[in-house]
């Protein structure tokens, strides 16, 4: 059984980025306005994310790690709205796996923080011969999630990873989009063992700031605002993009589709489109999206290997989207 709960496991977190998004979303969920990140070696050594959010009652720490265990999903009309990314219980159960995996966690009404080791869905000690009980610990409110040695037991995937350097730059990469995404949250993210921030915002920072921090001033100076929404699809966007003084090699889209990173090959390639009339000597933009529609309309994450989303009328919506986007870059004068 545990050789089953590994493969899938393996199958979810391919890689340390997709680790990091699944406790990165955690945290926000927990209502956290202050996440920090520690990296080594790109994640596959140790991967450790520190949010000030509600916490974890100690109570649920024995079953944090097993299958479907989520405090977000009371039942099936909840499924259809929710609200917050989790719903399925599986990161933390997925991570317990194929890594170490350590929580110390402490809420309001707790004197003290708790901590606890887990392995494969399971408590376990600290070390061997002592209690697989949390612990009391000191700490303070909110939840630390440390993550040591990704697929110490999938030898081949271990392998696989030529480059700690590639994997830090995806990590980074998730984590650059949320900060520009959730204004009234300070983000960080350290190498382990290096000084100085590899990135951070302030809670406080204003969306082009959150933008000019992590994809630079040039984006930043070059950015129009937009929105739009429709009744008719149930739908809301607003977003970020950039106008036609601006060209880069390659496109940058920043997507969420109710508040989740996602991709969509749809909506890149209708915005690439969109951007070819303003940038005639194939230059490309930066656009970030944040689209709203009925919950019920979408399909993030049937299945949680699905990185690609779709949505109900996703043509007429996108559409609409480029439409809006469009009158912008052709009000802005270049
Ligand atoms: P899901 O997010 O789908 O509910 P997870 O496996 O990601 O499942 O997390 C399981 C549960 O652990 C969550 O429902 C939540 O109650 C709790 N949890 C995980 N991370 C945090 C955190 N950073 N702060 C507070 N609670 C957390
Ligand atoms: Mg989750």
């Amino acid at each position: 059984q545990d050789v089953v709960n590994k493969i899938a496991a393996g199958e979810i977190i391919v890689a340390p980025m997709h680790a990091l998004k699944e406790l990165l979303e955690n945290s926000i969920d927990a209502g956290s306005t202050s996440i920090e990140i520690l990296v080594k070696d790109g994640g596959l050594k140790l991967l450790q994310i520190t949010d000030n959010g509600h916490g974890i009652e100690r109570d649920d720490l024995p079953i944090l790690c097993e299958r479907f265990t989520t405090s977000k999903l009371k039942n099936f009309e909840d499924l259809m709205s929710i609200g917050t990314y989790g719903f399925r219980g599986e990161a933390l159960a997925s991570i317990s796996h194929i890594a170490h995996l350590r929580v110390t966690t402490k809420t309001a009404n707790s004197s003290c923080a708790w901590q606890a080791h887990y392995q494969d869905g399971k408590l376990i000690p600290a070390k061997p011969g002592q209690s697989a009980e949390p612990k009391a610990a000191a700490g303070r409110l909110g939840t630390q999630i440390t993550v040591e040695d990704l697929f110490y037991n999938i030898p081949n995937r271990r392998r696989a990873f030529r480059s700690p350097s590639e994997e830090y730059a995806k990590v980074l990469d998730v984590i650059t989009r949320y900060a520009v995404h959730r204004e009234g949250v300070a983000f960080s993210i350290k190498k382990h063992g290096e000084t100085g921030a590899g990135f951070s915002v302030a809670a406080a920072a204003t969306k082009i700031d959150r933008i000019k921090q992590a994809y630079g001033g040039t984006v930043a100076k070059e950015i129009m605002s937009f929105s739009t929404d429709d009744s008719r699809w149930g739908f809301r966007a607003s977003g970020h993009a950039t106008n036609a003084n601006y060209s880069a090699k390659r496109t940058t889209l920043l997507l969420f589709i109710n508040n989740r990173s996602v991709e969509s090959s749809t909506v890149k390639k209708a915005i690439e489109q969109t951007y070819q009339l303003f940038l005639p000597k194939g230059g490309h933009p930066f656009v970030y999206l944040s689209l709203e529609v009925e919950p019920n309309r979408v399909d993030v994450n049937v299945h949680p290997t699905k990185r690609e989303v779709h949505f109900l009328n996703e043509d007429e919506i996108v559409e609409l989207v480029c439409a809006n986007i469009r009158e912008n870059l052709a009000k802005v004068d270049t």
